[in-house]
């Protein structure tokens, strides 16, 4: 594969992410400044960026999608599933030393950072881009504080705890019902599957943090 020769990727004016695709060319040490501020990592198939609507609960929240317009696993190249395999830990691993966590730190199950990888199929299980996107969420450090209040606000979602243990045993007792109520089903979906509340990524911080992000990741 020469890497002058340009890519027959498939592209949707509408899309967001397809967008951001076209506006992030290959990363280069050349062209490095070009990028969109939020963008980490532009390869020929893959881009990790910062989610311009993080959630509040996040420490760093950051998408990593295929180049190509991909509207749902279903329909990832084994090419593009390849460079997103690896791109995930790469990504992962240069967030978690941003964030502070060191090599033994990273190593250690007792001291990893805390950090889910979560990745939504349809508009019924909280897909809200129709283009594949893997999200990488890491959570603030937990202030050493055990407190047990509904919201928890190191693990979660902004998550209403007792609503949504109702919604999963529901979903575990009764899945039929469960599938045959959409208003349940989304909820659960938005509240488990990283629909939390939103804030707008910070300006300072991006500047802060993603060039470090940019020279951390090694693939
Ligand atoms: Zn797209
Ligand atoms: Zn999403």
């Amino acid at each position: 594969m020469s890497s002058s020769s340009p890519h027959t990727h498939s592209f949707d004016p509408d899309c967001p992410f397809c967008s951001l695709a076209n506006h992030s060319p290959p990363l280069t040490q050349n062209n490095i400044d070009v990028l969109p501020p939020n963008v980490l990592l532009s390869t020929p198939r893959v881009l990790a960026f910062l989610d311009v609507q993080p959630l509040t609960t996040s420490a760093a929240h950051i998408l990593i999608t295929p180049r190509a317009h991909t509207p749902t696993l279903l329909q990832l190249s084994s090419q593009d599933a390849k460079a997103l395999g690896e791109a995930l830990p790469a990504v992962a691993r240069a967030a978690a030393k941003a964030l502070g966590y060191n090599d033994q730190d990273s190593n250690d199950y007792n001291s990893s950072p805390d950090f889910n990888l979560i990745q939504n199929n349809g508009p019924g299980a909280g897909q809200t881009v129709p283009h594949v996107h893997f999200h990488l969420v890491f959570r603030k450090k937990n202030s050493s504080s055990s407190s047990s209040s509904s919201s928890s606000p190191t693990t979660g979602f902004s998550l209403d705890s007792d609503h949504t243990e109702k919604i999963a045993k529901t979903m575990l007792t009764d899945s039929n019902r469960f599938a045959k109520t959409p208003a349940l089903r989304w909820s659960y979906a938005a509240q488990v599957f990283g629909r939390g509340q939103r804030t707008d990524l910070d300006d300072d911080w991006t500047h802060h943090i993603v060039p470090q992000l940019r020279k951390l990741i090694k693939l």
